[in-house]
């Protein structure tokens, strides 16, 4: 039988480590970061792909250990793509997800239905060790559009004004499996495990 291949995930956010530990599946000992006392560093790159590989490298130079790491954000086309890499502070450094969804409304209370298109965006990459000059790079995108009020209970961050372009819900109206099955980490995670079970030994 094939050993299980050890992977430390590079977030502190329990949620989003038991999500991404699903979305892997089996063939993974996914291990959390907290286990080797790693406190996610400052989020100081250009891009989501600057930030993923920032945590991933902090995550495996702390462990010794391979690392998944992860970035991702809201696009929105009337915002020229705001807020992207901002988009856990967009209301500010101490903003919690009511705030950052308020002040996306207001920012866009006088853009009509019809011009409210956004997208979430998410790369994942993996690294051998910190110093992996070449890291495995991966992106999902789940396009969609913003309400003009919060509806739904589930999910967290801006999912209550997310709608999903196919089924016209919101993020928070799908449960975790529908989402999962169509959100940006999820096609980001299934192409990251397709890509990893690739890799040699
Ligand atoms: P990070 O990838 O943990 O840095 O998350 C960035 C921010 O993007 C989160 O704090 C949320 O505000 C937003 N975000 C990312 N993915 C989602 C999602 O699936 N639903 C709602 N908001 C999200």
């Amino acid at each position: 039988m094939r050993a299980l291949k050890q992977v430390v995930l590079a977030t502190g956010n329990p949620g989003k480590a038991r999500e991404m530990e699903s979305l892997l599946g089996d063939g993974f000992e996914t291990l959390p970061q907290a286990n080797f006392e790693v406190v996610s560093p400052a989020e100081t790159g250009a891009s989501f792909l600057e930030n993923a590989l920032l945590k991933a490298r902090h995550a495996a130079a702390l462990s010794g250990l391979p690392a998944i790491g992860d970035d991702s954000g809201l696009e929105v086309d009337a915002l020229d793509g705001a807020p992207g890499i901002f988009s856990a502070r967009y209301a500010g450094i101490d903003a919690n997800d009511e705030m950052n969804v308020a002040k996306l409304l207001t920012q866009l209370r006088e853009v009509p239905v019809g011009r409210r298109q956004a997208r979430f965006r998410c790369v994942a990459v993996y690294v051998r060790s910190a110093d992996d000059p070449s890291p495995v790079i991966v992106e999902g995108a789940w396009e969609g559009s913003i309400a003009l009020i919060a509806k739904g209970q589930g999910g967290f961050g801006y999912d209550p004004v997310f709608i999903d372009r196919d089924s016209g819900s919101t993020a928070a109206e799908l449960d975790a499996k529908a989402k999962n099955a169509r959100s940006h980490r999820g096609q980001a995670m299934q192409s990251l495990k397709l890509k990893l079970a690739a890799l040699p030994d």
